[in-house]
């Protein structure tokens, strides 16, 4: 689904990504961790192809064709979505507006034409998709985002998701400022977005997740490998549990020194 091959990213005059190898199969969930600043979201915008965010050298594969030149919308359109960190707030844009320009860009993506689909059923669609996250109406009648509170935003941020139906999903720090309500929510439509509970040879939808902590993953099933960044490159990479259980009793830096959690 996603083959990453030797990127190095420069912000500015910094290389930020060095060298940076990363590999997800179709079906298979990931979990990226690393301390603040080691480059974890550089990496989102790398794949989503912000312009700032300069290619120095490498490859990015999405679905076996080479993205690496691609516009945003190109790569969007092809079926990446993400749950950023810290979205914008839209002032002027209402959050029904936003999802509904998503429905038509989906349905134009997977050549469907919403022509059959009245208004009315767009709007129980809708309506229904906003239940799920336990929003009520007035919130899509919001300008996105602005004065929402930190679960509010993500939980915009999957609503978006779900109206769009991304192949690969990248979720930047999808836990980071919610409580453990929201966290329990997101991560179950997390769940459902990725398949989870589908049985593993029916799982087609592929995930990265950036987290800090352990809590969310637990919400997940079965996540295939864990991942730790640290300077922009990948110091290791193994089974989750081992992973997580290494940073909690050593840190990142000395994360490598527990020969368990290396495969
Ligand atoms: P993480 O998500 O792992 O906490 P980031 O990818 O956000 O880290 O940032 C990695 C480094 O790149 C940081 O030092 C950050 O300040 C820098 N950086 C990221 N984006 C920009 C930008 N647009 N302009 C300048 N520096 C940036
Ligand atoms: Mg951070
Ligand atoms: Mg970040």
């Amino acid at each position: 689904m996603l083959r990453i091959e030797n990127l190095t990213v420069r912000v500015e005059d910094r290389q930020i990504l060095k060298d940076f190898n990363l590999n997800i199969n179709k079906g298979e969930v990931h979990v990226l961790l690393g301390p603040n600043g080691a480059g974890k979201t550089t990496l989102i915008k790398a794949i989503l192809g912000y312009k700032n965010y300069i290619i120095e050298s490498g490859k990015i594969y999405f679905k076996g064709k080479d993205i690496t030149n691609l516009s945003i919308s190109e790569r969007v359109s092809q079926g990446i979505g993400v749950l950023f960190q810290r979205p914008p707030e839209i002032n002027g844009v209402k959050l029904s507006k936003l999802l509904s320009v998503c429905d038509q860009k989906r349905n134009s993506f997977i050549h469907k034409t919403s022509e059959n689909a009245c208004d009315s059923d767009l709007d129980d669609y809708m309506n229904n998709l906003t239940k799920r996250v336990k929003f009520s109406d007035h919130f899509l009648e919001r300008d996105v985002n602005t004065g929402f509170s930190g679960g509010e935003v993500k939980r915009s941020e999957i609503l978006q998701m779900m109206v769009m139906q991304p192949d690969l999903l990248l979720f930047d720090e999808p836990d980071s400022g919610v409580d453990v309500e929201n966290v329990e929510l997101i991560a179950s439509v997390m769940r459902e977005l990725l398949d989870r509970d589908k049985v593993p040879s029916k799982q087609e939808k592929s995930g990265l997740i950036i987290t800090h902590l352990g809590y969310i993953l637990k919400f997940l099933g079965h996540i295939t490998r864990a991942h730790i960044l640290m300077h922009g490159k990948i110091l290791c990479s193994g089974n989750p549990k081992q992973i997580i259980n290494a940073v909690m009793k050593n840190g990142f830096e000395k994360c490598k020194e527990c020969i368990s959690c290396i495969d």
